[in-house]
């Protein structure tokens, strides 16, 4: 362990950056526990995982459920009260439910237009254009999603430009960068302006409600050590 440079953990500093991982968590029983969690993190059947783990009954895995479940109800606390609306502003949710019940994920924050939520997400009226929607309401754990979104419209644009599109279709790239630029940097202006440990339990909320997001199909990521990092 020692021969590897550096391990990054799931969670970013103030620059945005990954947090270094404390390499004394890391010992051969964290391997197994990890791997358990992850699976109930996955919505894996209890009864997969008892096999999986080789337990001989259901109540050793069962507290990994229970693990899950209750760290996701304390994201989702953490977590309504920094929604923002298209333009950055603040617009937390009353509740749990309301963040759970009338609200949606979509690819880059929450959409509370009810039809879509009755859909599951699947039945935007416009398109997913959520940068110009009234219903739209990201939060920090949809930072990434939306900074990715930004530069792939980037890219976008300068294939517009390239192909000669009409100007219309480069002025819509264009708007909804600055838009979802706009929400981006509210975001990271209201979480600058935190006390550091509210910081780290919003910052724990944004792990734990991505990794749930990609439980149900919507990515997410384990920490990589690249190929040529280790110190060795
Ligand atoms: S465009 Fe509006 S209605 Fe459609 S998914 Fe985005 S927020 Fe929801």
């Amino acid at each position: 362990m020692q021969s590897i440079g550096r391990v990054d953990s799931e969670g970013t500093g103030r620059d945005g950056l990954p947090v270094p991982f404390d390499r004394n968590k890391i010992f051969p029983y964290a391997f197994r526990h990890s791997y358990a969690q992850r699976h109930a993190d996955a919505n894996i059947p209890i009864d997969v995982l008892k096999e999986l783990m080789d337990h001989k009954s259901a109540d050793t895995p069962g507290r990994y459920y229970k693990v899950s479940l209750r760290r996701k109800q304390e994201a989702v606390k953490t977590m309504r009260l920094h929604v923002v609306d298209r333009h950055g502003n603040p617009a937390p949710m009353a509740s749990n439910k309301a963040y759970e019940m009338r609200s949606v994920a979509v690819p880059f924050g929450g959409c509370v237009e009810p039809s879509n939520v009755k859909a599951g997400g699947q039945a935007c009226p416009i398109r997913f254009q959520c940068a110009g929607c009234g219903f739209y309401r990201p939060d920090p754990s949809y930072l990434a999603a939306i900074e990715d979104q930004i530069r792939d419209l980037k890219t976008d644009k300068e294939t517009a430009l390239a192909m000669g599109t009409a100007e219309y279709v480069v002025r819509n790239l264009q708007d909804q960068i600055d838009s979802f630029k706009k929400v981006s940097a509210n975001m990271h202006e209201q979480i600058a302006e935190l006390p550091e440990a509210e910081r780290q339990e919003l910052m724990e909320s944004v792990k734990v409600l991505r990794k749930s997001r990609a439980a149900l199909g919507r990515i997410l990521p384990l920490t990589v050590i690249k190929h040529g990092e280790s110190s060795a």
